[in-house]
Order: structure tokens, then sequence, then C-alpha cells
């Protein structure tokens, strides 16, 4: 693969400029299948990779154990592939990652020099095993980076809970994984990408980065671009993406690999980085500070009619004591709640939203309430 001139000059301007926030990027093949195939793979990322400023390279994915479903396939080379990825480390000064599943895998890989792992997402679903590898971790001193993927199903704490446990090894860095959750039926993808559970992710571990394993969401090459893509535009901080020599004869996740030159094409066309991983927000334009200034304001205003509706609901409260009534009346929350439905769909807003809202907004009003009766029963004494 040769760097054009135009690209080259592209380059020189992104060296001179250097990224307060690059985009994280970690790639390499599904499995490591050969000593030729990994030294070229990692060679033409390496040096292709190196005039981006505006980009990290992380390190090189191996897989050299394979969870797989069935038994019989292929389920990588196991050790006798690790002094392959140690000539990546030690010739081309690239990190090489490799997924470990038991205390072994951790014990082999960091025994030939890998300083870097990722927990699959069939292990991050298993706490046992997430344990039994955060005690091994733990004994590891200078580790680099952990990776921690998702679980197969989008249960959130289930993941959160794998970091936790993996945190204790006290790695200088934890990464997380988005690779999709399943099953994903009557979808062109492999594995749902479920985009809300990636923003919830963020949302609760603002600190942790989150990179796209866009293969394993996209289970087709031609679908990695375009996956990867949406992943930056959701706020992701960068790739993780399985880069084959030769993907269709690829003895894993043949489908979904892509060619260096198809990976660096598409690392070159994402639009400008910089508007596209932000951890903090850049690149707002005036239209979106225009707009946010109404939500502002919509969302002050929403909290003034909370208010006032608490005051009347506190008038209710006592109203309801004084006449030896409860709190709570099921037969009037049940209809008011079908009539807000029947509101919300003429408003083309979604009913399990508004329920639930409504629903919050109800518990809320109970409490108050119930607050208030226990302040009346039971007023503050003075001091003697
Ligand atoms: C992999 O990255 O090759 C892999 C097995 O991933 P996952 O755990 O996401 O299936
Ligand atoms: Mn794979």
């Amino acid at each position: 693969m040769t760097v054009s001139n135009s690209q080259r000059m592209l380059l020189d301007t992104q060296l001179q400029a250097p990224h307060s926030n690059p985009m994280l990027v970690v790639a390499g093949p599904c499995s490591a299948e050969s000593e030729e195939g990994v030294l070229s793979v990692a060679q033409l990322l390496q040096h292709s990779l190196a005039y981006r400023n505006d980009l990290q390279l992380l390190a090189f994915r191996a897989g050299v154990w394979k969870p797989r479903s069935k038994p019989g396939t292929f389920e990588g080379y196991g050790v006798k592939a690790l002094p392959w990825l140690q000539r990546v480390q030690e010739e081309l000064k690239l990190p090489v990652c490799v997924e470990v599943a038991l205390p072994e895998h951790v014990e082999a890989s960091y025994a030939h020099g890998i300083r870097q792992f990722w927990i699959g997402a069939r292990t991050c679903g298993d706490p046992f095993a997430v344990e039994l590898l955060a005690k091994r971790l733990a004994q590891c001193p200078d580790l680099e980076c952990l990776y921690v993927k998702n679980p197969p199903s989008p249960d959130l704490p289930l993941w959160q809970g794998a970091i936790e446990r993996i945190a204790r090894a006290n790695p200088k860095r934890i990464i997380a994984v988005l690779r999709g959750f399943y099953p994903h039926p009557g979808s062109p993808y492999r594995n749902a990408p479920r985009w809300d559970v990636a923003i919830d992710f963020q949302l609760q571990n603002p600190t942790i980065p989150l990179l796209c394993d866009a293969s394993h969401i996209a289970g087709k090459a031609e679908l990695v671009p375009s996956v990867a893509q949406q992943g930056l535009q959701y706020g992701l901080n960068g790739l993780f993406i399985e880069v084959h020599h030769a993907p269709q004869k690829a003895l894993s996740d043949a489908k979904q690999q892509v060619t260096p030159e198809a990976f660096l094409h598409l690392i070159e066309s994402l639009p400008a980085l910089s508007n596209h991983y932000p951890l903090e927000p850049e690149g707002i334009t005036p239209q979106i500070e225009q707009l946010r200034h109404q939500i502002d304001a919509i969302d002050e205003q929403l909290l003034e009619l909370l208010a006032k509706r608490k005051n009347i609901v506190q008038q209710i409260g006592l109203n309801k004591r004084t006449h030896g009534l409860g709190p709570l009346s099921t037969a009037r929350w049940k209809s008011h709640l079908r009539a807000l439905l029947r509101y919300s769909a003429n408003l083309g807003l979604n009913g399990r939203y508004v329920a639930e809202l409504s629903e919050r907004v109800h518990r809320e009003s109970l409490r108050y309430q119930i607050v208030q009766r226990e302040q009346e029963e039971h007023p503050p004494q003075p001091d003697a």
C-alpha cells in the first residue's frame, strides 16, 4: 500500500498539529494463523498509521485461543502462535493484544511479553470466569491495557460488573468494547449494535473509553465501514477491527474480516475525525447551539410545571388525610394513565416512554404525600 503525495501532505499537516483526543484503534486478524500473516498485517498497519497523529494505534489484535460455538472448528493455534506475536512486538515495536479466557492463557501470553489482553463476550458473561481471570491478572505487575467486550446479552450491570472485577487487577488502563448483542433476527448485522446501550454505558462510565468492534457487529466485511462510522457518530472513542491478510482464506470469521488495504481506506474515508469521537463534544455548530438553548428553556418549563404539580399534589394530600383517605387510589391512577397514553399517541410520543415517565411522576407524588403525613403525625418537637 503506497501513500499518495496529497495524502502525505495531509498527513504532514496532521503531524504538525497534535490531536488532543486521538481516535483509538485496535486492529488485526480474528486469529493468528501464520507467522508471515501476522507480520505482514502488523507491518502494514504500523507503517500506514504511523503518520496519523489524529489516531492512536493502541495494539495489534490477534486471537490465539478462539472461543468457538461448536467443537471441532478451528480453535486457534494456542501457545504455538505466541512467538509470532512476540516478533510483532519486538521487531515492529507494536504492542499486541490477545483474548484471554482462562488463567493459563494469561500466564502463557504474559510469559511471551504480551501486556494487553481482551476479555471476549462469552467470558464477560460469566462472572466466575471473570473473577478467575481478574485474580490471575492481579499477579501481572506491568499490564498496559485491558479491553472488556460487552457480554452477549444487553445486560449493562453484567458488563460493568466484569469491568469492576477486572479493574481490581489494577491495570493502567481499561477500555470497553461494544461488539453487539444477539440474537438479532431480521437484521443485516450479525449482532445488534444497540447504540442505546452504548450511550447508557458512556453516561455511567464517562472515564472509560468505548471502542466499536464493527467487525463482530457487522458480520460482513462490506458492512464494516458503515457500522464503524455510526459508532463514531454515536460518540464511541475508536475502533476494534478485524484485519486479515487474505480474509477469504481465514480460519475463523472469514466473512467479516477486511484486508489491510480496505481497513486503511476505511480510516481515510472517515469524515474529519476531530468531529467524530470527542470525549467532550467539540465541533458544535451554531444551529446545534441555538437548538440546545430551546431545549434548555423547555426543560426549565418542565421543572416549573413539576413544581406547580407538587403544590397541587400536597393540597390533595391534605384533603385526603382530612377525609380519612389513603394516598394511593389505584382506580384513579389506572384511568389517568390510560387517558395520558391516549393523549400521548395523538402527540406522536412513544407510549412506553410516557408510561415510564408518568409512573415516576406518580411515585414521587405518593412520596410527597407520605412524607407530609409523617410530618403531621410526628411534628418536630421544639427543644425543651
Ligand atoms: C474476537 O474478537 O475474535 C471474538 C471472539 O470476539 P467476541 O468475544 O466479541 O465474539
Ligand atoms: Mn472474530
